[in-house]
């Protein structure tokens, strides 16, 4: 089929997930034919840096022949069976992998198949535990504002993006919404900005996640960690906190758990914090009894730095939730991890009603299962995390200059992800009103450059695959300043 009848036949029948189709009325959507590497083909050839990892789950590059070999081999074998009651060889090895790569305490795993149904998976575990565990008083939720957890209902519910969400206010459930540690604004407004002399070079990464943090002293605050906020280097004692502590002292008893986006808010704005807040805000959780779910679903795998985001803390939740980047983004696949002491709240004779009803079509599909195998089978062969830290430092130089832009409010940096929030006003940090679409022109002017930018409202961001090399990242953020330094691309500058 040509171009012209696809594209005709899109319009005639494909609705788009997370696009107003009018946009396309008169212009084509980007025809994606194959894709290598880090690099997506149309079908005239031209080339696209897939700079956002395909919606942040492809972590080797596209069509890694490692990662094809185990799915091949799989799909010869054994393509689909059910897992409740039934088991398979890749699902049972796949779970071995993720236990023995996550802190010790995370010891069981269930599968589902998107990050949805991961984050939904840990809310009903959580609740049932402690309905089965004599606290059944602890029904209440937690969640940030600006978080994100996905787009069901139950996930909506803790969401913190009002902008996706709005139109089902009245079908979500009630729960508590804490403000999100965001730096660049700071909701305890007090933090004096404090340069460090020699700290250039420091100043883009919001708190380092290269080095895990040592574990902290019990009670000692951590008033020390340096971190960057449009390149000054602050110290920070984490008054956000404020809240959570209050809201725990006084209903402390009645919640069941605490969901969030370990180290970055993504969908709610690229919000990165220091693990300095995490660890804290993990502590107080736990001195409460409250259970902790990680929604890793975006960040897991590398992205951040270290494997896992939570690493950068040294903190282990009760819930652990993966899955964009579990399979190497081949295929859908997700996964929630927990602890024995969970799992044997639900362990019992039949009739004791203990049992956890959940379950997917697809869940622990053999074939995601050996995309995820051959996935962590090249993080061990080609050393993938070793050579991410020259790659994070090479990235960080090729954005230095993005600061000069009067519309760059603030740069940051975590692993293989940066964030330039743009701003109408840089002294103010005025947000450029949400009319203006700041990043559609952005976006276009980026296809024309051969890169896939899709920015969030006013952020303007990279999540580059693991693979990206320094030199492809050379490439892509010189294509990305002759989107970003040209005012006509700027909307209003
Ligand atoms: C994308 C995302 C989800 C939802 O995952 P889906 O597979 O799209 O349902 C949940 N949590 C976070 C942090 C995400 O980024």
């Amino acid at each position: 089929m040509n171009d012209d009848c696809l594209m005709q036949q899109d319009r005639n029948f494909l609705w788009h997930p997370f696009t107003q189709m009018h946009d396309y009325a008169h212009r084509d959507l980007l025809l994606v034919d194959r894709a290598q590497g880090i690099r997506l083909y149309d079908r005239q050839g031209r080339e696209y840096f897939d700079t956002i990892s395909s919606w942040w789950c492809i972590v080797h590059g596209h069509s890694h022949p490692t990662m094809q070999h185990y799915v091949r081999e799989q799909l010869a074998r054994l393509d689909q069976v059910l897992l409740a009651g039934i088991s398979h060889e890749p699902a049972i090895r796949l779970a071995a992998k993720l236990v023995e790569l996550t802190p010790p305490g995370l010891s069981k795993v269930f599968y589902s198949d998107n990050g949805s149904t991961a984050c939904e998976v840990a809310v009903k575990m959580s609740l049932q535990y402690w309905q089965q565990s004599g606290q059944p008083q602890r029904r209440e939720l937690v969640a940030l504002e600006r978080g994100y957890h996905g787009d069901t209902i139950g996930t909506m519910s803790l969401g913190g993006v009002p902008e996706f969400h709005q139109a089902f206010a009245h079908l979500m459930f009630p729960s508590h919404r804490l403000p999100p540690p965001n730096c660049y604004r700071c909701p305890a407004g007090q933090l004096p900005p404090l340069k460090i002399a020699g700290g250039a070079g420091a100043g883009l990464a919001t708190g380092e996640a290269d080095s895990p943090a040592p574990p902290s002293a019990a009670g000692a605050p951590d008033r020390d960690e340096p971190f960057g906020v449009a390149g000054e280097v602050l110290r920070c004692d984490c008054q956000c906190l404020e809240p959570l502590a209050q809201l725990l002292a006084a209903e402390g008893e009645r919640i069941a758990a605490l969901i969030l986006e370990p180290r970055i808010l993504a969908a709610g704005g690229m919000i990165i914090y220091p693990a300095t807040w995490l660890r804290r805000a993990a502590e107080l959780t736990r001195s409460y009894g409250v259970h902790l779910i990680f929604d890793e679903v975006a960040v897991g795998f590398g992205r951040s730095g270290t494997m896992f985001a939570l690493e950068s803390a040294g903190v282990t939740p009760d819930f652990l939730c993966l899955s964009k980047g579990l399979t190497g983004g081949m295929l859908p696949m997700a996964v929630t991890m927990t602890s024995d002491e969970i799992y044997q709240a639900f362990y019992g004779e039949y009739g004791e009603n203990r049992t956890f009803f959940h379950g997917h079509t697809f869940s622990g599909n053999p074939l995601a299962a050996a995309a995820a195998l051959g996935s962590l089978a090249v993080f061990a062969q080609e050393q993938t995390m070793a050579g991410l830290p020259a790659k994070m430092a090479h990235l960080d130089r090729c954005l230095e200059r993005f600061k000069e832009l009067p519309w760059v409010g603030d740069l940051r940096r975590l692993g293989m992800i940066a964030a330039l929030e743009l701003v109408e006003d840089r002294a103010t940090k005025r947000p450029y009103p949400a009319s203006r679409r700041v990043g559609w022109p952005i976006f276009l002017a980026g296809l024309e450059q051969g890169l896939l930018l899709r920015p969030l409202g006013n952020i303007v961001y990279l999540w580059l695959p693991l693979s990206t090399t320094r030199e492809e990242i050379s490439t892509i953020t010189e294509k990305m300043w002759q989107v970003l330094s040209n005012p006509a691309n700027i909307a209003g500058a």
